[in-house]
């Protein structure tokens, strides 16, 4: 299968021959194929504090539930890759953000805050986001992933990059961190690649169920950045951290006006409102901001069963959005494309829903089945929702 090319060897100075370093990682890899994960074991090392949620355990269980976002995600994710798609990946190493890679997005004081409070043991920062000593050498190994997977997208023109990272990061706004994410991992790898020249426009693509609230208040001035989210129809969750609408009301600002897109969308959309939120808003979208690169906020939890979002996606469903993603990238981005994860919060399905986007991107058949494909869509609900969207998109964008 051949891919548009788009090496930039003559805007960076950099070609493929400097590859990374390749790693015989968790998959055993070593063939270049198509897929190239960049993976570190810091992201086992982050663990956020248990509780009933967003709250310490009380009394009233008798098991102490773990915090949503645990190390297993992960651990399943490179489970099902090196079951499934070992022939396909290459695992490569990278380098932890550096503070001039940070501070591109968040302010000094900021990431200074974060490396005190780890280093101080941690604990809770917000109702629902806390962390361990490991959390900011975590988070910012988690930033580095998506500059190297950004930096490759740019570069290889013959692969797929996905960073597969943890902490996620599209909730962390400049000063503060929300939503289970300290850095913002796919902002500070779009403003890499804005700031080195690798890049003068950069579409985000965030498909994570809940609003990329942090990805939007980075942006928001900006019009080299485009972010696109589509997102569970849901409210600010916390007045101080998340101060964020998340609705159609919100479009960017100065500069920025029009290139934030909010589509939000009612629980249960389903695999088919999916498809046709791509079809009616993002593809003409992103076609018509004409990026260099995507960057796909990849959280698998809008999946049937996940227990935070539960927009009954199936395994099939992301299929659909990992080959959209991928050809939008083909027609409107010289094929520039890098995955970053992003949420996903049921242990398994998380796993299979991650291999479905990846079959998609790479346009391969493992024949898994999905497990937990047994609940339907809201289609007609969901096309309300998405129609409502262009609507409000439809004065800035061409959009039918
Ligand atoms: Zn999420």
């Amino acid at each position: 299968m051949a891919y548009p090319c788009h090496v930039t060897s003559e805007r960076t100075g950099r070609s493929a021959a400097s590859d990374p370093p390749e790693s015989r990682g968790p998959g055993g890899g070593g063939t270049v194929t198509e897929l190239r994960v960049f993976y570190d074991d810091a992201a086992l090392a982050h663990v956020a504090p248990g509780g009933e949620f967003d709250v310490p355990a009380s009394r009233r269980l008798a098991v102490e539930e773990p915090h949503p976002d645990r190390r297993e995600r992960v651990e399943n994710v490179v489970g099902i890759l090196r079951s499934e798609l070992a022939a396909e990946t290459t695992w490569t190493g990278f380098d932890p953000a550096t503070p001039t890679q940070l501070q591109r997005v968040h302010e000094p004081s900021y990431v200074a805050e974060i490396r005190t409070w780890a280093g101080e043991g941690g604990g809770r920062l917000t109702p629902d986001t806390g962390g361990n000593t490991e959390t900011y050498r975590a988070a910012l190994t988690a930033a580095g992933g998506a500059v190297a997977a950004a930096e490759r997208a740019i570069e290889a023109d013959d692969e797929v990059p996905y960073a597969l990272v943890r902490p996620s990061g599209h909730h962390a706004q400049s000063d503060r961190a929300d939503g289970f994410c300290f850095f913002n991992n796919v902002a500070v790898a779009a403003a890499h690649l804005l700031a080195t020249d690798r890049a003068d426009r950069v579409a985000v693509v965030d498909w994570d169920v809940h609003h990329a609230n942090g990805t939007q208040e980075i942006f928001y001035d900006r019009d080299d950045a485009l972010v696109v989210s589509l997102h569970q129809d849901h409210d600010s969750w916390d007045e101080e951290t998340h101060p964020q609408a998340c609705d159609l009301t919100e479009r960017g600002t100065g500069d920025g006006t029009g290139y934030t897109v909010n589509v939000p969308l009612p629980p249960g959309t389903g695999d088919d409102g999916y498809q046709y939120a791509v079809a009616e808003l993002v593809e003409p979208v992103v076609a018509s901001y004409d990026p260099d690169a995507v960057l796909v906020s990849a959280g698998q939890d809008p999946g049937t069963v996940d227990p935070l979002g539960r927009n009954a996606v199936t395994k099939s469903g992301f299929e659909s959005l990992g080959a959209d993603a991928r050809r939008i990238a083909a027609d409107h981005a010289g094929g520039s494309l890098a995955l970053v994860q992003e949420g996903g919060y049921h242990l398994s399905h998380v796993a299979y829903a991650t291999l479905g986007v990846l079959e998609g991107v790479l346009d391969v058949e493992t024949g898994v089945g999905d497990p937990y494909a047994n609940v339907p869509g809201d289609t007609r609900s969901a096309k309300r929702a998405v129609d409502e969207a262009v609507a409000a998109h439809g004065d800035f964008w061409p959009l039918r």
